[in-house]
C-alpha cells in the first residue's frame, strides 16, 4: 500500500486526498492521510450558515465566494461528485459595477473589457474619467508595442503596462481597485506574467490592448454562434458559485476522500525522510505519520516554515513569496432601512480614494438566495497591501467602519441595525505574484522534481484561484505516484470551456 500524507485542508489538500481516493477506487494499491491544523476544512472556502435572531436564514461566504466559470477544474470535480447541479449562476440582471470618485459612486461604463474601453459612447460620456485621461486611453491605438527579445520572458508589473499604455487614471480609477484589488496586490508589484499573461501576450499581438480586448470578444462571439447553448441548457455567467456556499465543494471532496483519514485540530510541525525512503511528519500533538511520500498543501509561508529540512534552497525561495492579509465583514439589514439602488453586484474603491473599505458586494443581489426575502446581505472587504493599519481594529471597530463606509456611500440611515455581522479575517491569506514569480515557480520545480515522494501545492505557485488550487493538488498527487511508477488514469468526466 502506497501512503501519501498531505499536509493542509484546504481545496488543493482535499483535492489531492479525493484524487487518491478516485485512485483506490480505480484499482490502484493507495491510500492517503490528511492533517489540518485547523479545527474546519476548507480553508479558505468558509461558508456559514446563519440565522439571525428574527428567523432568517443567510449563507455566508467568509472566504472565497465563486470560481470563474471558464476554468473547468471545479467543474470536472462537481460532475464526479455528483454535486454539478448544486452549483449556481450570478443573477445578472442585476450586475452593475460601481466605482467610488471622489466619495460617490460612478458606474463602470459599458463596454469595458477588465479596464480596457471598446465602446465609444459610453466613454464618452462616464464621470469616470477625466477628457485627458480619455484622449490618453486611445493613445493605446497608436503606441508601438513594447520590444522584446528572442528567448527573453515578457515580464512586467500591473502598473506598468496600464500606464504605459492606457494612462494613469486608467490604473488609478480602475485597474488598481479591480485587479490589484481582487489579488489583493500591490500593482507596483505584481507581475502580469504569473497571473494575466494574456495582458502582455494582446500587447505583443495586437499592438494595442483595446484591440486585443475587441479580437477577444470577436471570438467569443463567434464560439457563441458555432456553439449555441441547447435548449434546456444551465446558463452559465462569468462567475459560478454552490447554491449552499463555496464550502459545499470542500465538505463534499472531504466526504467522498473519507472522514476517516482526515484529522482536523492538528498541525504537522515537522518533516523528515528516513534512510529507507519512507517519509515521517510530525504533528502538533507528538503523533508521527509515517508515509511513502508526503504532500505540502498549506499557505506558502506555512509550507516555507516547514520544509527546510527536505529542501532549504525550496523553503528559502517560498519565504520571499509574500502574502497580503484581508478581512471580509458580513453584514445583513432589513430591506427598510437600505434606501437605495439594490441593481449592481460590487463596488470597488480605488486606493487613490483613502477609504477603509476596498470592495463591497452585494451578495444578495448576485445571488438572491443567499438571503431571507426583504433582506438585504452586504460583503465588504478591508485590509490588503495598502491598508494593513485597519487589521489591527477589533472585530466591532470593524463592523462600526464598514456601517459607517456604507451610510456615507449608500446613504444607508446610520442607526440601521444589522440583521447580524460576522468578521473572517486572513492573515497572510493571499500570496502575492511580485515580479520575477514564475522564474521563482520555475526553480522550485525543477528541485520538487528531483525529489522522490514529495510536492508541494496550494495558492502560492500557479494560480491563486479555487479551479488552480483544486488542480495543483491532483498534480501533486500524480507527481508522487508517478515518482513510484503509478501512472493514474484520467477522470472519466471531461469539461468543456464554457464562454
Ligand atoms: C478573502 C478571500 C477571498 C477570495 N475569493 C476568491 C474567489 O472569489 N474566487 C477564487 O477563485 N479565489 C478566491 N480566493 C483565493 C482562494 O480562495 C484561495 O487561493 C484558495 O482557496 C487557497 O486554497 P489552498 O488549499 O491552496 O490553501 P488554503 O485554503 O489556505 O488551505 C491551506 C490549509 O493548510 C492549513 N495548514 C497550514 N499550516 C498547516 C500545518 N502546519 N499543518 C496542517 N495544516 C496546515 C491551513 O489551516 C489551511 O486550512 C480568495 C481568497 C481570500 C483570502
Amino acid at each position: 500500500m502506497h501512503t501519501t500524507i498531505i499536509i493542509g485542508g484546504g481545496v488543493a489538500g482535499l483535492g489531492a486526498a479525493y484524487k487518491i481516493r478516485r485512485a483506490a477506487d480505480a484499482g490502484h494499491d493507495v491510500d492517503f492521510l490528511l492533517v489540518e491544523k485547523s479545527d474546519r476544512l476548507g480553508g479558505k472556502l468558509a461558508t456559514d450558515h446563519i440565522t439571525s435572531d428574527l428567523g432568517e436564514s443567510f449563507v455566508v461566504d467568509g472566504g472565497s465566494d465563486s470560481f470563474l466559470t471558464d476554468k473547468t477544474a471545479v467543474h470536472r470535480v462537481a460532475r464526479l461528485l455528483g454535486i454539478i447541479d448544486d452549483e449556481v449562476s450570478t443573477c445578472d440582471e442585476n450586475k452593475k459595477t460601481l466605482i467610488v470618485k471622489n466619495g460617490r459612486l460612478v458606474e463602470l461604463p459599458d463596454g469595458i473589457m477588465m479596464f480596457a474601453p471598446t465602446k465609444i459612447l459610453p466613454m464618452a460620456t462616464t464621470r469616470l474619467y477625466s477628457w485627458p485621461a480619455k484622449f490618453r486611453m486611445a493613445l493605446d491605438l497608436v503606441l508601438p508595442r513594447k520590444k522584446i527579445e528572442p528567448g527573453e520572458r515578457n515580464e512586467e508589473s500591473l502598473e506598468s503596462l496600464v500606464v504605459r499604455r492606457l494612462g494613469q487614471e486608467a490604473l488609478d480609477r480602475l485597474a488598481e481597485p479591480l485587479v490589484g484589488g481582487v489579488n489583493g496586490s500591490d500593482p507596483a508589484q505584481m507581475s502580469l506574467a504569473a497571473t494575466y499573461p494574456m495582458l502582455l501576450d494582446m500587447e505583443q499581438a495586437h499592438g494595442s490592448l483595446v484591440r486585443g480586448f475587441l479580437a477577444q470578444r470577436k471570438k467569443v462571439e463567434e464560439i457563441k454562434k458555432k456553439y449555441p447553448a441547447k435548449p434546456g441548457a444551465r446558463r452559465r455567467t462569468f462567475f459560478t458559485s454552490f447554491s449552499s456556499g463555496m464550502q459545499h465543494l470542500t465538505d463534499c471532496m472531504a466526504d467522498a476522500a473519507g472522514r476517516e483519514r482526515i484529522r482536523t485540530g492538528v498541525g504537522a510541525t515537522a518533516i523528515s525522510r528516513r534512510e529507507d525512503g519512507m517519509w515521517e511528519v510530525t504533528l502538533s500533538d507528538a503523533t508521527v505519520l509515517e508515509g511513502n511520500a508526503v504532500i505540502v498543501a498549506t499557505e506558502v509561508w506555512a509550507a516555507a516554515a516547514l520544509i527546510g529540512s527536505v529542501d532549504a534552497r525550496t523553503a528559502d525561495i517560498l519565504d520571499t513569496i509574500p502574502s497580503t492579509s484581508s478581512a471580509t465583514v458580513a453584514l445583513a439589514f432589513s430591506r427598510a432601512d437600505c434606501p437605495f439602488d439594490l441593481g449592481w453586484h460590487g463596488i470597488l474603491s480605488p486606493r487613490i480614494e483613502k477609504q477603509p473599505v476596498t470592495g463591497v458586494s452585494l451578495v444578495s443581489s448576485k445571488w438572491p438566495d443567499r438571503a431571507a426575502e426583504d433582506t438585504v446581505l452586504l460583503r465588504a472587504f478591508v485590509g490588503g497591501p495598502h491598508n494593513r493599519d485597519v487589521l489591527e481594529r477589533s472585530d466591532d471597530d470593524l463592523v462600526e467602519t464598514v456601517r459607517g463606509g456604507l451610510s456615507r456611500l449608500l446613504g444607508m440611515a446610520k442607526e440601521a441595525t444589522p440583521l447580524f455581522s460576522r468578521v473572517y479575517r486572513w492573515d497572510r491569506g493571499m500570496p502575492q505574484y511580485t515580479l520575477g514569480h514564475l522564474d521563482r515557480v520555475e526553480e522550485i520545480e525543477t528541485r520538487m522534481a528531483g525529489i522522490d515522494g514529495f510536492a508541494l501545492a496550494g495558492g502560492g505557485l500557479r494560480g491563486v484561484g479555487v479551479p488552480n488550487c483544486l488542480e495543483s493538488g491532483e498534480h501533486a498527487v500524480s507527481k508522487v505516484l508517478e515518482d513510484a511508477g503509478i501512472t493514474l488514469e484520467e477522470d472519466a468526466v471531461k469539461e468543456q470551456r464554457v464562454y
